[in-house]
């Protein structure tokens, strides 16, 4: 074993249990109306656009991921689908109330996404299959939510093993790869693209290069890897061999959400103004989440009238990203949507604000197999212009945050920013 490999043998003694709830959207509807068991559901995204969830009854059904709702209509209806938009205050809710559940079973976990947990079980003296038993036990018990377990001595074979988990009857919601002796039947059943941290690019790359199988990347030649795929590469293939490179990160982003929002200087009528203003907010939003290194998966936008008429208007839309984003260029293009939902010609807008939450670290962004964008061009695109920005008094600006900005908040009552803007930085006299 050369020296790089040594470096990792260290962190061999870990087991990861990757605990994944089912459908997860679908499965909360499910909680609160038992009369849905058994049936298909599926969850809307915003506006009602999208299929976002799919109970198993529905999957079956042929209902695709991620399809237009409208495209499936007739196979909604002719099944007396169960239809719901989303509801993510409830999904939140039931979220934090897996989580609590889950940390009772070990204080070492970390909360991977709105519902995924990765657990530490090492040094546990039990079959860890029956322990995951008691985990999918506990969770359906106490939330009603049905969970599968993944286990194994690194998080990228605790993803394959949850896989197995969700797809195989004989496994039956619990897999333990822990004993790596039996990997590699398995290994040679897993497609490339279905492992965790291999994006739908890397995937075509590897398969050009004859690398079909996770077992065909376990046995890849590591320098070839480090040349083609740098750091990242090098540390899927050790994870598939057994050698953990992630640890459990257990410490969340500081953040929980970031929100931007102003009061207009004066009241805003107009559909283009109110999306200038938002865009506005969004660029700064997007600067505030590349300094923390953080994306988000949630936006909410809201406008509301003034609280002081009689006819008065608040509405708030939410959106979900397909994958976590710090891209300005995405966010606005998600916040001019839900301003077309939120506008009500005839009312006079005072305000508008939106908030990012469901913030994750950057390099923790879960890849989504959907995703056409090319985050790494976008993010070398958005760190130019904060840089640019940073030695600027007039900043680059988004197209659409408009150019006059009449609606903008005034400050003629704002003292000086001394600390922040060089002309307006105190005179000595
Ligand atoms: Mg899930």
């Amino acid at each position: 074993m050369g020296g790089s490999d040594r470096r990792y043998t260290q962190a061999m003694k870990e087991i990861f249990a990757l605990v994944d709830c089912n459908n997860f959207y679908a499965s909360c509807e499910r909680a609160f109306n038992p009369k849905l068991e058994g049936r298909p559901v599926v969850v809307l995204s915003n506006n009602d656009g999208c299929i976002v969830a799919r109970s198993n009854e529905a999957k079956a059904l042929g209902i695709g991921m991620g399809v237009p709702a409208f495209e499936v209509e007739k196979i909604l209806e002719e099944n007396n689908v169960e239809v719901f938009s989303s509801n993510y205050a409830l999904y939140a809710d039931m979220s934090a109330r897996v989580m609590k559940t889950l940390s009772t079973f070990t204080p070492d976990m970390e909360v991977y996404s709105i519902d995924e947990a990765f657990l530490n079980l090492a040094g546990f003296n039990c079959s860890l299959t029956d322990y995951g038993r008691k985990i999918c036990r506990t969770v359906k018990r106490w939330t009603g939510i049905p969970v599968t377990v993944g286990i194994g001595p690194t998080k990228t074979l605790a993803k394959i093993a949850n896989r197995i988990a969700k797809h195989s009857a004989k496994a039956d919601g619990v897999k333990d790869l822990t004993d790596i002796g039996s990997l590699n039947g398995i290994l040679a059943a897993i497609p490339v693209e279905k492992i965790w941290t291999v994006g739908i690019k890397t995937a075509i790359k590897l398969k050009r290069a004859g690398i079909e199988t996770a077992l065909n990347l376990q046995r890849a030649d590591i320098n070839w890897i480090r040349q083609k795929f740098g750091v990242v590469g090098v540390r899927t293939v050790y994870e598939l061999r057994g050698m953990s490179c992630y640890p459990l990160e257990q410490n969340p982003p500081v953040k929980k959400s970031i929100a931007v929002s102003r009061s207009f200087g004066r009241p805003v009528d107009s559909v283009d103004e109110l999306k200038e203003a938002v865009a506005g907010y969004c660029s700064r939003a997007g600067e505030k989440l590349r300094q923390h290194g953080l994306a988000a998966a949630l936006m909410t936008v809201y406008v509301t009238t003034s609280r002081f008429i009689k006819n008065r208007y608040f509405n708030s839309r939410t959106i979900e990203f397909p994958v976590a984003t710090s891209d300005t260029k995405e966010l606005i293009g998600g916040a001019l949507l839900c301003i077309d939902g939120l506008y009500r010609r005839g009312f006079l807008f005072k305000k508008a604000g939106i908030v990012l939450s469901s913030l994750v670290s950057e390099n923790r962004i879960q890849p989504n197999l959907f995703d056409s964008a090319d985050r790494a061009r976008s993010r070398r695109l958005m760190q130019a212009i904060d840089a640019v920005n940073s030695r600027l008094n007039c900043p680059l600006r988004w197209a659409a945050e408009g150019l006059n900005r009449p609606w903008k908040v005034k400050f003629n009552r704002r003292s000086h920013r001394y600390t922040t803007r060089w002309d307006e930085l105190p005179p000595v006299a």
